[in-house]
């Protein structure tokens, strides 16, 4: 089969390593599409992604498929099921996983680097889709069970006003849900007119840009930020213009090199709250429900369908994935 790695230095290559027989509870999935993460990008481009990368590494760990065979101690999948994976798990031992808390495990897992013709995921990390939800979209799931635990932690109020910054593909997702929770106004800031048009589309009342937000928050209080690029310009912007009370949440991934700056005797004097938020403990299943009710719009965002062999010029140079969502094909099947 073929897989996609990362292989150091800024570089990629399509590989042919050997396709095997699932062992235990493993579930060989055929791979119908792999979302490109950021993440993937900080890789390629020599930074870690949520973790330490060690090259050679298969990029990858948002996909979706399509069952194809089972092993002996499978219990909830046969072949034929259409599935969507969560890329990781804890070990269930140590003391955060003891807590509850499995995305600080000491030892977490990667499991299902959807680069690759086929994944091998044990069944605790596959989630079945039902028929009417497509495979590209089920892709999603890991990012949307990202973006689901984010705004756990800020406990959007109904009637609020929230901002985002930036217009990614996380961005959007954020957006989507937020409009969801019941948010009073959505004022996204972002520079590209073309991705200013898809937030109006997709739900936010204003687009502006970060100037024009800093002067929105000299006249009306912004009760939530949501940073969803990870510049430190940016997040440092962020917490300037959340308001009296508000809540702050750094999603976007920053440059571990590149510490914030900001005053603490501003941000006392509004009494800030800041958050952060790693990985997806225990959302994968309503991220599922979410995709599946139709609510997003999915097919918006996606800015390119590209072949495995065809995403080492991208990794180089970010041509559709500055636009959007981009979508790698496998089997392609919908
Ligand atoms: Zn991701
Ligand atoms: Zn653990």
């Amino acid at each position: 089969m073929r897989a996609g790695f990362y292989t150091g230095n800024y570089t990629y290559e399509v590989r042919d390593v050997p396709e095997r027989a699932p062992i235990k509870d493993e579930v060989k999935i055929e791979v119908a599409w792999c979302g490109l993460c950021g993440t993937d990008l900080h890789k390629f481009n020599g930074q870690n992604g949520a973790s330490v990368v060690n090259p050679p590494i298969i990029l990858g760990h948002e996909c979706s498929g399509i069952v194809v065979e089972v092993g002996p101690e499978c219990k909830y999948f046969k072949p034929g099921d259409r599935v969507t994976c969560d890329p990781s798990y804890g070990c269930g031992k140590c003391i955060w996983c003891q807590q509850g808390l499995p995305n600080f495990c000491l030892e977490r897992h990667g499991v299902a680097k959807g680069f690759a013709d086929y994944v091998y995921p044990p069944e605790q990390n596959v989630y079945h889709i039902s028929n009417h939800l497509d495979l590209q979209s089920a892709a999603l799931a890991e990012p949307l069970s990202c973006v689901i635990h984010g705004l756990d932690l800020i406990q959007i109020q109904s009637g609020k006003t929230v901002a985002i910054y930036g217009m990614g593909s996380i961005g959007l997702l954020m957006l989507q849900l937020v409009r969801y929770t019941g948010a009073g106004k959505i004022i996204v800031v972002e520079k590209e007119t073309i991705k200013q048009k898809l937030a109006l589309k997709l739900g936010a009342d204003m687009a502006v840009n970060s100037d024009q937000l800093e002067q929105i928050s000299k006249e009306e209080n912004i009760d939530y930020v949501i940073e969803c690029i990870g510049l430190k310009k940016t997040m440092e912007q962020a917490i300037h213009v959340a308001g009296k009370n508000a809540k702050v949440l750094l999603f976007g991934l920053g440059n571990p090199k590149q510490p914030l700056q900001f005053n603490q005797f501003e941000a006392y004097t509004k009494e800030l709250s800041i958050y952060t938020s790693y990985l997806n403990p225990q959302t994968t299943n309503r991220a599922v429900h979410f995709l599946e009710s139709g609510l997003l719009n999915i097919k918006d965002m996606i800015s390119a369908e590209l072949s495995l062999e065809e995403m080492g010029n991208e990794l180089r140079n970010h041509i559709y994935s500055k636009q959007g969502k981009v979508m790698v094909y496998l089997s392609g099947k919908r």
